[in-house]
């Protein structure tokens, strides 16, 4: 049986990095600013510091990216320190247990190399204590003995570049995050921008995708250029096997649709998401805490994956008392938004 009729049990559109992206991420990912489709603004703003920390001859300042996963953080981390001639070293903060595993990846360091934290907010209160003097002053302070007679001492770092990366800004500790000299939000991608991924990555991947494929795909993604690269591959599959070997419009929609992947990208979960909202609390407001109950995912999946896209969709808002379903949300399931007098709303099937 080929694999690409079995539902996943992971969700083929989570956004997240999953073991199944192993084989192609690295293949796929842009090595310099000029193959790092969209994000304009930040490469716009990046191209300068880059340069003037070159002509100064000096380490880049230390940068902070923020944004849902999926977008390109640790491919844009990567790229700039190719862009900068240095060598990177990949962390994450839960992966820094001991004040002892930072410092030992401080001290590898060399001049202008970059240290890429991925996950930064959920590095402890004892690990950013020894991280402050290192970004700051490039020097680490360390105890050395016990009791009274323990004493600290001073040592000198060579003159890194810290490059963070969240998807949660707000959760980022105050004095971590004004030590950051230079601080890039990540946005959603456009279908257009999204499709040109697809067809640098098809192109990569050597498989023939035609403008009407590459577009299908991406405006099934999420606007996240992770969710694309999987799409492309499911739907490389499926013409391989069904099809002629091309990915034509018409393969990527029986692809997609046989992942229960609608045309926006949604799957079985979000639109879960949205009908228990309307059949329990007659399309909110609801608070966050209730529709992760009554969908069975945890509330920061929902804040991280869920929430951005279909609030960039326009399906959901955020109010002071919770979300809300908006009309466009009910039209979108078939369903009649209720009226201002609060009227039920009516199931098509119904
Ligand atoms: P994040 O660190 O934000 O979770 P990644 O940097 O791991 O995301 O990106 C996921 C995948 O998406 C990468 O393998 C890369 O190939 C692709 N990708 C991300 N951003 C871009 C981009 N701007 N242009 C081309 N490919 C991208």
């Amino acid at each position: 049986m080929n694999d690409f009729f079995i539902a996943d049990e992971e969700r083929i559109i989570t956004p997240e990095y999953t073991g199944n992206d192993n084989d192609i991420e690295t293949s796929l990912r842009p090595h310099a600013l000029d193959e790092y489709v969209g994000q304009e603004k930040v490469k716009e703003n990046l191209k300068i510091y880059i340069e003037a920390a070159k002509k100064r001859k000096e380490s880049l300042d230390h940068v902070l990216l923020y944004g849902p996963p999926g977008l390109g953080k640790t491919t844009l981390a990567g790229i700039i320190a190719n862009e900068m001639g240095v060598q990177i070293r990949v962390t994450s903060g839960p992966a820094i247990e001991k004040p002892g595993d930072l410092a030992a990846l401080l001290t590898s360091l060399n001049d202008g190399d970059v240290l890429f934290i991925d996950e930064i907010h959920r590095l402890s209160r004892s690990i950013e204590e020894v991280l402050y003097p290192a970004m700051e002053d490039f020097a680490l302070d360390i105890i050395i003995g016990k009791g009274p007679s323990a004493r600290s001492i001073r040592l000198d770092l060579k003159r890194f570049t810290l490059i963070g990366a969240t998807t949660r800004a707000g959760q980022l500790s105050a004095p971590m995050r004004d030590r950051f000299g230079v601080i890039l939000r990540l946005e959603l991608y456009s279908p257009e921008e999204l499709a040109r991924i697809v067809k640098r990555s098809a192109n990569i991947l050597n498989v023939g995708i035609d403008d009407d494929g590459a577009l299908e795909v991406a405006s099934r993604s999420r606007g996240t250029p992770r969710i694309a690269n999987r799409l492309l591959k499911r739907a490389r599959d499926y013409a391989e096997v069904m099809g002629d070997g091309v990915i034509s419009v018409e393969n990527a929609q029986n692809a997609l649709a046989r992942m229960e992947i609608d045309e926006l990208g949604l799957d079985l979960v979000d639109r879960n998401l949205l009908t228990a909202m309307i059949e329990n609390y007659n399309g909110g407001p609801v608070g966050l805490e209730t529709i992760s109950a009554l969908i069975g995912e945890e509330s920061v999946t929902i804040e991280d994956v869920y929430e951005p896209y279909l609030m960039q969709l326009g399906f959901l808002t955020r109010t002071p008392r919770g979300r809300k379903v908006t009309p466009l949300g009910y039209r979108h399931l078939g369903l009649t938004p209720p009226t201002e007098d609060g009227e039920q709303s009516t199931f098509k099937n119904y």
